[in-house]
């Protein structure tokens, strides 16, 4: 069997290390274990990367630490609306939605429009319904909500009117799930899922569906899951240039990854993270934040999972 390899993050919005209680940190940092753990399942008995990224997606969406699936944030109208995507790094097969209401899972409505094959990113009622039709969990759209995201939509209001939007911690303003995976044929695959910033405008849509900026896995050179302001991660297509700049310039994932959030994103002062798996398995997990909800497991099948510089591993 090759070597395998999976990286999870649960975004960068995360909140100085006293904002909670070690026993909530403690919870955030469980529910990483667990999304390792689906994903690790399906690697370590031969699974394939897409089904090891979905699993562990799956996972974070039905968290409510996350801000994704259960617990997403609300926009300016105190509503959800949901994107996701998936790629296959073998074929470059990709499947997005945006914009969704009623989905459970967005990340499993995206793997089906990839499946399909007849287009890449689909939206609004359009996705809601053919995730009916495809026999996916449909919920109201009331599900998603939790105190912590009212919460959070109050204080971004209140900025908002203050004019100290830009001072707003990072959880107050955003978050996102993701995972990228090696499998042991040497496939790669990246999958994320959002509910976008919290008190976005009703409509905006963010980097997480946009192939090759949210998300995008290439074999032969990395898979990338991103988090941070999705406005500037679509203006340097940051998936499509870390994978470039390994192609082109020969690279480490590390420094692809590194330079892409430290240098191009970080003079924008805007919270930015990614994890990113090498076609060797490397695996890298820069962000620019106090903290990264983030997971990974070396080859060997060690799990580690943190929030802020302190990693934990976990049996
Ligand atoms: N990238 C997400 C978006 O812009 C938000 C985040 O990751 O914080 O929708």
């Amino acid at each position: 069997m090759g070597k395998i390899a999976l990286a999870i993050h649960g975004g960068c919005g995360v909140m100085a290390k006293l904002g909670l209680s070690e026993a909530e940190w403690e919870a955030a940092r469980v529910d990483l274990g667990h999304a390792l753990k689906a994903g690790w399942a399906v690697l370590s008995t031969g699974g394939s990367a897409l089904d090891a990224v979905q699993a562990s997606v799956v996972v974070l969406e039905d968290s409510p630490h996350f801000n994704a699936g259960y617990g997403a944030a609300l926009n300016a109208a105190g509503e959800h609306e949901l994107d996701a995507s998936i790629m296959d790094g073998a074929t470059l097969e990709a499947g997005a939605v945006t914009l969704v209401r009623r989905i459970r899972n967005p990340v499993k409505v995206a793997r089906r429009v990839m499946k399909k094959g007849e287009v890449v990113l689909m939206g609004g009622h359009a996705a809601d319904e053919f995730a009916k039709v495809e026999g996916l969990d449909v919920v109201e759209p009331d599900y998603f909500t939790t105190e912590k995201r009212v919460k959070a939509l109050a204080a971004m209001k209140a900025h908002a009117a203050a004019g100290t939007a830009a001072a707003a911690s990072e959880s107050e303003k955003h978050g996102t799930v993701g995972a990228v995976a090696l499998d042991s044929a040497g496939h790669l695959a990246a999958a994320t899922s959002t509910g976008g910033y919290n008190n976005k405008p009703v409509g905006r849509i963010g980097d997480t569906p946009i192939v090759g900026a949210g998300t995008y896995a290439r074999d032969g050179l990395c898979a990338v899951s991103g988090t941070g302001k999705g406005e500037f991660f679509i203006r340097y297509a940051v998936g499509h240039e870390v994978a470039s700049r390994i192609g082109y310039l020969g690279e480490t994932v590390e420094q692809a990854a590194s330079t892409v959030i430290m240098e191009d994103l970080k003079p924008h002062a805007i919270g930015a993270g990614l994890v990113a798996v090498g076609a060797d398995g490397t695996i890298a997990t820069p962000y620019n934040t106090d903290g990264m909800f983030r997971g990974w497991v070396t080859p060997d099948g060690e799990f580690f999972v943190a929030t802020h510089d302190v990693v934990f591993r976990i049996e």
